[in-house]
């Protein structure tokens, strides 16, 4: 494991959390580089010698030093934006392991997909393949498609991050896959390649993966009647990781049932994890500036907030609370960590028993997906510095931003 106490000090990898604060100040991401190697390669080796491909869903974390680490073992990516593919490819990766995913790919994000030369558009409606349609039409190529269905399951987690339910923006229904491909199968500008589904994120039970794919091999048969071959399922990402005590979905397992179910055929199948892969490698740190106590709450006031790390106030979610220094001792109580921020909302950890005192260095654990990829400037609040370790070096992946860097863009009227 990436991170663990030795005499009594947080560790990253086998470098101190302290040193760590020594040399980048506070507050801080940091990533363990064998944690996301790890994380990648369960996934990878699960598959055994059945045709597949990883394609890290790059929105979790995107910082170039991820990217290539991942690059470098193999990883495909997932992206979902012009910036995402940029990103990919200035980290090193091949262009022919991504696939292209959202929902409104402009006509500038499909023709410079196209001109790389990406694996496969995972497209989200007939407007959009239309589309897709024409612009490769313009460039004399062809590109090539899955669809993504929304199977209508229920991931069984939080509304914002549940996204295979007929009430959700993603996917096409089920019952027009056929027409919609019977039209692209006839144009010589589109190769149908796969189908594809992402029902959620943080899911903690199989069975809803399970049930869509049953739904996506359905389809493969109908399609295959009418003499349309599936050559690939994509069956993204969404599966949870720990960050309390739930119970998780066990890699091996769930892959081996993938397996079990396409064994029949050699459909090379594609996941897209994102969570999965860096969600326990990194950590986000945090200095206690004050402690402020009255009649009802304890409130440890810290430098870190929720433009740092927004998935506390968003989503209501939990992040285990380590002190780097597990000997700290101060005051006892169950403390909330506040943020600077001027909201109610500005929370990133409520009622956890901590013994505090001003100046303790916290560490907010599994921050490494969705922390500082969504991150902001609220508050007019530089984004912070990233780190990744890796044994016993320690690299700044990203510099933390400087008040220059926060209105560098801007400009006052002159008049
Ligand atoms: C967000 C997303 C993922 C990654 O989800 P995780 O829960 O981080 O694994 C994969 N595919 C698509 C299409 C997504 O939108």
């Amino acid at each position: 494991m990436g991170f663990s106490y030795k005499n009594h000090i947080l560790y990253a990898e086998s470098v101190a959390i302290t040193d760590l604060i020594d040399a980048y100040e506070s507050p801080l991401y940091v990533y363990s580089r064998t944690d996301i190697e790890n994380n990648w390669y369960e996934f990878d080796q699960a598959f055994g010698t059945h045709p597949h491909l990883v394609c890290y869903a790059v929105k979790a974390n995107s910082n170039l030093a991820v990217l290539n680490v991942l690059s470098k073992i193999g990883s495909g990516f997932d992206i979902v934006s012009i910036g995402e593919l940029e990103r990919v490819l200035f980290a090193g990766a091949d262009a022919s392991r991504c696939v292209f995913s959202g929902v409104a790919k402009t006509k500038f994000e499909i023709k410079r997909a196209l001109e790389v030369g990406i694996f496969c558009f995972n497209v989200e409606s007939m407007a959009e393949m239309n589309r897709i349609e024409q612009v490769a039409k313009d460039m004399g190529t062809q590109a090539q498609i899955s669809l993504r269905i929304n199977p209508n399951v229920d991931a069984k987690t939080h509304p914002y991050i549940s996204t295979g339910l007929k009430e959700n923006k993603f996917g096409v229904d089920i019952d027009d896959v056929v027409p919609i491909y019977r039209m692209a199968h006839n144009s010589p500008y589109l190769a149908v390649k796969g189908l594809n589904c992402h029902i959620g994120s943080q899911l903690v039970e199989v069975s809803p993966f399970l049930d869509a794919l049953d739904k996506v091999l359905e389809l493969v048969a109908k399609l295959d009647k009418i003499n349309i071959r599936i050559t690939h399922l994509d069956l993204g990402g969404g599966i949870g990781i720990k960050y309390n005590n739930e119970q998780i979905i066990d890699i091996n397992a769930y892959i081996a049932s993938i397996l079990d179910k396409v064994k029949m055929n050699d459909l090379k199948i594609i996941l897209e994890p994102g969570r999965a892969v860096v969600g326990n490698a990194g950590v986000f740190v945090t200095k206690v500036e004050f402690l402020k106590q009255n009649s009802d709450k304890s409130f440890a006031i810290i430098d870190g907030a929720m433009n740092d790390l927004l998935r506390p106030a968003f989503y209501q979610t939990y992040h285990q609370v380590l002190p780097v220094n597990e000997n700290a001792k101060g005051v006892d109580a169950n403390w909330d960590l506040v943020g600077p921020i001027c909201e109610t909302g500005d929370f990133l950890a409520k009622n956890r028993k901590l013994s505090l005192s001003e100046g303790d260095y916290l560490a907010l654990m599994s921050t490494g997906a969705y922390g500082f990829t969504m991150s902001s400037n609220y508050n007019s609040r530089p984004r912070v510095a990233e780190v990744m370790v890796s044994g016993n070096q320690h690299t700044l992946v990203r510099e933390r931003e400087t008040i220059q860097d926060l209105f560098n863009k801007e400009h006052i009227i002159n008049d």
